[in-house]
């Protein structure tokens, strides 16, 4: 067929009947486009010539072969049985047979060599056997040799048909794809050029051919979908208009607080400051593990924010957490004469506007609360920093609206959840990363121990002790949304199990159908030693701190992510006492007992999240797959990490000095943007 191009159906190809058409729709296969991207996942090694004597037992080999006698054909129950014998200048023998290929007679002939490829059934002695070897001739060992590619297959597809389809394409017809980096750029990041890439990822010659060409295209891939990320994301990377910071002094701050700061946040601290002196709107996440003194780089960031005229906004995801910021910090803001004020869903209707308009004419410099300050009512008068605590609990959409409330607002996101680098690049796309890798001195690890209900008897005992000894209690039960009800149950029952078990003690329940009045006084009646158990669904999971509790109680601990049982852990072992979690599970399943075998053996955050990707692959990873995480062609967000991050900067670059992709050089980038994300950002911009 004359004239192919990138967007003919494939169905017009010669050797596409309805058919096959259909089978190669099935694989994702419509235009000439797809299935010159159609990659293959591996290859087969003809690099070399095998002598005969070398032959081993189920290994491919590409092999020279003299026919000693004439080809014979046998006829089997059923089966026309083809065969003949080759050697070479080894000496050795070679028996090849085929099944039905009876037209293979006239195609080789006694006393002539050819080039052969199979793999060996058997070896015996000097003689080996092979079944169905392709056959070449010898001025073709050129156009043979390499790698050769194998593709993913449906039923009815065949390796052969799709090289020979692809192999038309790209060799015969000569079809060329389009090249969107111009030659500096790949040259800036080592690039090849998109048909070298292209032609090499499908014949290539070597291996480290095959490594180029791929990082190649996985490179464009990444680089693609970070921009569109970027573009969705992110209006303000750069901004004309950016906050002044002229006075960078926290020594006073830092004289009031009760210890020294880790080196690991105050690294962090002096990344901020960076970026409040940089003339561009700061958008950073800052990752620590639990306990790793999150909210004192926060307060130290609002602290300056407030210094040099600006208010801050401090957001937590629920009513406790935002009340435990409150606590803590205002305790050390009043020290400095900054005003701090906090608005829940517990805030009276009274309260909230008399806090607004104070908040208006600017006698409060920081506001914390919970997602409720994001309402359209909230007014600042000068907001120049937010930071959210517990990121992953807030969508990107409430990060920006938050943002839109004043002119120009620099963000830091904080969370606890140990996401690897790889994928927290491509989820946070548009934000630096910091991480507070680090914890205060003196932490101890909390031992952890999984046990089934078996074991129920001993860990009354264990509680009994512990409690007797001053300490306090968690019992967390897991919470399954599809189901409140039954989970609400489970809670409850384990409640009067414990109140049963525990007469001479308090134990109270807290979940979240409870009024935040209610879970606030429990709070506070725990952080008071008046209540020694508290059961509950995983509403304490982030950041309630009660140093005096010591023993994590974790039930149908299977039925947790790993993220989340870290997180859960982290509210103990806050003290000087040792603490203790208990994982319960009468999960039998391997894959079950191997997720709780991580927690008892790691305490490292990272860790445990990194081998529980690897574990369950990304995809179970915080439901990315439901968040619209794209399928790459070939890109792995989990190995690919070096690219990722020369994407990364990559894509900086560009936006630095091109943010809407105009000048010329940019042109095919953007149209390959659109081309692929196209949708997408039309309905950001929308
Ligand atoms: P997270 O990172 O989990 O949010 P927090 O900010 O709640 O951790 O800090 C945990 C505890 O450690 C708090 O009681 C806090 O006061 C304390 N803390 C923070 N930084 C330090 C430090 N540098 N040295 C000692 N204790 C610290
Ligand atoms: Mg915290």
């Amino acid at each position: 067929m004359e004239n192919i191009k990138l967007d003919t159906s494939v169905q017009y190809l010669k050797g596409v009947g309805p058919k096959m058409y259909e089978l190669l729709n099935k694989i994702g296969i419509y235009t000439v486009k797809d299935l010159i991207e159609y990659y293959p996942r591996v290859y087969e090694d003809r690099t070399k010539v095998t002598p005969i004597d070398e032959f081993q037992k189920d290994k491919n080999v590409l092999f020279f072969g003299t026919l000693v006698k004439p080809v014979s054909v046998a006829y089997a129950k059923r089966k026309k049985i083809v065969s003949t014998v080759v050697t070479d200048e080894s000496g050795s023998l070679a028996f090849l047979t085929w099944f039905n290929q009876v037209y293979i007679k006239d195609r080789i002939k006694e006393g002539q060599t050819y080039l052969f490829y199979g793999k060996v059934s058997s070896v015996t002695g000097s003689r080996a056997n092979l079944e169905s070897c392709s056959i070449y001739d010898v001025d073709q060992l050129d156009k043979i040799q390499g790698l050769y590619p194998i593709y993913p297959l449906t039923a009815g597809i065949t390796q052969n048909y799709l090289f020979k389809l692809i192999s038309s394409l790209i060799i015969d017809n000569g079809i060329l794809i389009k090249e969107i980096f111009d030659d500096d750029f790949r040259r800036k990041y080592n690039l090849v050029e998109a048909n070298y890439a292209m032609q090499n990822i499908h014949f290539p010659k070597t291996f480290d051919v095959v490594n180029i060409a791929r990082k190649r295209v996985i490179f464009e891939e990444l680089f693609l979908f970070q921009l569109a990320l970027m573009n969705m994301k992110d209006k303000n990377i750069i901004s004309t208009n950016t906050n002044s910071y002229s006075d960078l002094d926290d020594s006073e701050f830092l004289k009031i607080i009760p210890f020294e700061l880790t080196n690991a946040q105050k690294k962090v601290i002096a990344q901020i400051k960076q970026d409040m002196t940089a003339k561009v709107v700061m958008n950073r996440l800052v990752q620590g593990d639990v306990g790793s003194g999150k909210t004192m780089v926060a307060a130290i960031a609002m602290y300056l924010a407030v210094k040099n005229g600006y208010q801050a906004a401090l957001m937590a995801p629920t009513t406790i957490l935002a009340n435990q910021h409150y606590l803590e910090l205002s305790n050390y803001f009043e020290k400095l004469d900054i005003s701090v004020e906090i608005i829940t869903s517990s805030t009276t209707k009274r309260q909230k506007e008399k806090i607004i308009e104070r908040l208006k004419s600017k006698e409060i410099d920081i506001l914390i609360g919970t997602h409720s300050i994001i309402e359209d009512n909230v007014e600042f008068n000068n907001l120049g920093l937010v930071v959210t605590d517990e990121q992953h609990r807030f969508g990107v959409k409430q990060r920006m609206k938050l943002s839109s409330k004043g002119n120009v607002v620099d963000t830091i996101v904080m969370t606890a959840t140990p996401i690897p680098r790889s994928l927290a690049i491509v989820l946070y796309g548009d934000l630096d990363l910091s991480i507070i890798d680090e914890l205060p001195p003196g932490r101890k690890p909390v031992e952890t121990c999984v046990v089934n209900d078996s074991y129920n008897q001993r860990v009354y005992n264990f509680l009994r002790n512990q409690i007797k000894e001053g300490r306090q209690v968690y019992v967390v039960c897991p919470l399954v949304e599809e189901n409140e009800e039954l989970d609400l149950n489970s809670v409850e029952k384990l409640f009067e199990d414990y109140k049963k078990e525990f007469k001479d003690f308090n134990v109270a329940i807290l979940h979240g159908k409870m009024k935040n009045k209610e879970k606030d006084e429990i709070m506070q009646n725990f952080k008071a030693n008046d209540i020694q158990i508290l059961i509950s669904t995983t509403v304490i999971e982030v950041g309630i701190s009660v140093p005096n509790a010591t023993v994590m109680v974790i039930e149908n601990a299977d039925r947790f992510g790993l993220a989340a049982l870290h997180q859960l852990r982290g509210r103990v072992g806050r003290g000087s006492a040792s603490s203790y979690c208990i994982l319960k599970s009468n999960n039998k399943s391997p894959m079950a007992r191997q997720r709780l075998e991580i927690m008892h053996k790691s305490n490292d955050g990272f860790e445990i999240a990194q081998k529980d990707l690897e574990l369950r692959g990304p995809g179970d990873f915080f439901g990315i797959r439901q968040s619209g995480m794209p399928e790459f062609k070939l890109a792995n967000l989990l190995t690919d990490t070096k690219v990722l991050e020369q994407t990364q900067e990559a894509v900086k670059d560009i936006i630095s000095v091109d943010r809407k992709l105009e000048l010329l050089e940019n042109r095919k980038i953007k149209e390959a943007l659109y081309e692929k994300y196209g949708e997408q950002l039309n309905n950001i911009v929308g």
